[in-house]
C-alpha cells in the first residue's frame, strides 16, 4: 500500500490549498477529487457567478453610458457567449491549479475517496492509501426544503442555474443571502423580470440592518420586486403562491436558501476543513482553515470579511449595529456621494459605516463601489489593533473610495 504524509479528500479551495502548502513544506501528499479540481468555488460558485455578473454589469453600464457622452447603438446580448466565456475562465484557472499541484508533486487521484480510518483511505477503484494525517475537505451542497425540492427543470439550484444557455423571461429567486442577491442582480441587469422572496424581515438577513435596508432601497429604485417576511406556500405547475397570498407565474425558480455540509462520517483524528466543517461557508475561510491546519498559522475567526458582488458591492466585517444594542459605541458614517471619485465613476450609491468602541474599530459595513477592496483595509486595521486615531494619521490617496474610510473616521 502506498504511503503518504498527508491524504486530502476534496480538491476545492480547502483541499488544494492544504495540498500545496503541505507539499511546499516537503510533505508527500495525495489529493482525491471525484469531480473537478477547484471544487464549488471554481466550478459552480464564486468564479462562474462573478464572471456572469461582470457581463451583466457591463451590459447595464453600456446601456447607461450616454450619461458620459458615449452613444452606443444596436447593443446585442448573446447569453451563450457569456456562458462560453465563463467556461473558458473556469478552464484557464483550473489548469493553473492543476499545474501548481503537478509542480508541487502532489499525487492527484481522480476518484471518489472513502475514509476507512484516520490513517487509511480507499478510492472508488478499490485502491488503498496509508496516510500519516488525513484532511477531509468534501465541501457542501445546495440545501432544499419541503415543497421546494429541485426538479432541475423549473425549480433550480445554484448549480443548475449555471447550465442555462438562454435567459428566462422571468424568474423567482427564493432566499436573499449572497447567492440570491447576486443572481437577482445578474438577471435584473439582463432585463429578466426578477422577483425575490425572503423569509426574514429584511433582505440579506445576515448583514447590518442598515445595509439590508439600503439594498431594499436600491432594489426598489431598480424596480426589482421583493417580498420580505414571506415564504413560498404552494407550487402548482408554474403557479407559485406566496404566504402573503400573492400568486406569481415565473418561468423559473432559483432556490437559494443556503448550503449544507456534505454528509461524511466524522472520525476522531481526521481534520474537517472548509464548508464540510459546518463553520463559515466562504472560500477564503476554507483557504485560511487549510493554512492554519497545515502551517499552524492561526487566523481570527471573528474577522472574516463578507462580500456580496455587483453594483454597488456590499461588504462587512465584525460587529453589526444590532449586535451592539445597549452597548456604548461610536457610529461614523459617510455617504459615498460625498466622494469625488464616485461622481467621476457614476457610482454615487451607498455608504461607509464604521463602528468603534474605546478608539478601536469593532465593525464596518460598506455599500459602495470597490467595497470588496475597502473592507480589507478595515480587516487589517482590526487584526493589528490599529486605533481610530492611528488610522487618522494614515495618508489615503485622492480621489479614491478609500478616502471615504478616512473621512468617515472624522465623523
Ligand atoms: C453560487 C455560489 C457563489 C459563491 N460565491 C462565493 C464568493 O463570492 N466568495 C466566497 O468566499 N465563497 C463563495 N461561495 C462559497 C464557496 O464556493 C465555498 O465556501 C467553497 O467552495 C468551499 O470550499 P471547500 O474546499 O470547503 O469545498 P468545495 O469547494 O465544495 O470542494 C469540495 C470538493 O470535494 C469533492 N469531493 C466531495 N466528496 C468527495 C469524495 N468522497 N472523494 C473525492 N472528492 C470529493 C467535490 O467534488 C468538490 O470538488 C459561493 C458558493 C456558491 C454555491
Amino acid at each position: 500500500m502506498e504511503q503518504f504524509d498527508l491524504g486530502i479528500i476534496g480538491g476545492g479551495p480547502a483541499g488544494y490549498t492544504a495540498a500545496l502548502r503541505a507539499a511546499s513544506l516537503g510533505q508527500k501528499v495525495v489529493l482525491f477529487e471525484k469531480e473537478s479540481i477547484g471544487g464549488v468555488c471554481l466550478n459552480k460558485g464564486c468564479i462562474p457567478t462573478k464572471s456572469i455578473l461582470h457581463a451583466s454589469e457591463l451590459f447595464k453600464k453600456i446601456q447607461a453610458c450616454s450619461d458620459c457622452g458615449i452613444s452606443v447603438q444596436n447593443i446585442e446580448l448573446d447569453y451563450s457567449k457569456i456562458v462560453e466565456r465563463k467556461n473558458n475562465i473556469i478552464e484557464k484557472l483550473k489548469k493553473g491549479i492543476e499545474l501548481a499541484l503537478k509542480n508541487a508533486k502532489v499525487t492527484v487521484v481522480r476518484a471518489e475517496a472513502t475514509i476507512k480510518s484516520a490513517t487509511e483511505i480507499i478510492d472508488s477503484n478499490g485502491v488503498n492509501y496509508e496516510v500519516k494525517k488525513l484532511i477531509c475537505a468534501v465541501g457542501s451542497s445546495p440545501k432544499t426544503v419541503k415543497g421546494l425540492e429541485f426538479d432541475h427543470k423549473f425549480i433550480l439550484s445554484s448549480d443548475d442555474i449555471l447550465n442555462l444557455t438562454d435567459l428566462p423571461k422571468s424568474i423567482l429567486i427564493v432566499g436573499s443571502g449572497a447567492i440570491g442577491i447576486e443572481w437577482t442582480r445578474i438577471f435584473s441587469n439582463f432585463g429578466v423580470e426578477t422577483t425575490i422572496v425572503e423569509l426574514a424581515q429584511h433582505l440579506l438577513p445576515l448583514a447590518d440592518t442598515e445595509v439590508s435596508k439600503r439594498v431594499e432601497r436600491i432594489f426598489k429604485t431598480n424596480k426589482i420586486k421583493f417580498y420580505t417576511s414571506t415564504s413560498v406556500d404552494k407550487i402548482d405547475d408554474n403557479k407559485v403562491t406566496l404566504s402573503n397570498g400573492e400568486i406569481i407565474e415565473p418561468e423559473l425558480i432559483l432556490a437559494a436558501i443556503g448550503r449544507q455540509p456534505n454528509d461524511v462520517e466524522k472520525l476522531d483524528g481526521v481534520k474537517y476543513i472548509g464548508d464540510v466543517s459546518g463553520e463559515i461557508q466562504l472560500a477564503h475561510y476554507a483557504i485560511k482553515q487549510a493554512v492554519e491546519e497545515v502551517e499552524n498559522i492561526e487566523f481570527r475567526k471573528d474577522l472574516v470579511p463578507s462580500v456580496v458582488y455587483g453594483s454597488p458591492e456590499i461588504a462587512w466585517v465584525g460587529k453589526r449595529e444590532q449586535d451592539l444594542d445597549g452597548e456604548d459605541f461610536k457610529k461614523s458614517n459617510i455617504l459615498v456621494s460625498a466622494l469625488g471619485k464616485s461622481h467621476c465613476d457614476n457610482e454615487t450609491e451607498g455608504f461607509i459605516k464604521i463602528l468603534s468602541q474605546n478608539n478601536k474599530i469593532v465593525g464596518a459595513h460598506i455599500v459602495s463601489a470597490e467595497a470588496s477592496a475597502l473592507i480589507q483595509q478595515i480587516v487589517i486595521a482590526m487584526q493589528n489593533d490599529i486605533s481610530v486615531d492611528e488610522l487618522k494619521k494614515t495618508c489615503f490617496a485622492h480621489p479614491t473610495y478609500s478616502e471615504g474610510i478616512f473621512e468617515c473616521l472624522f465623523r
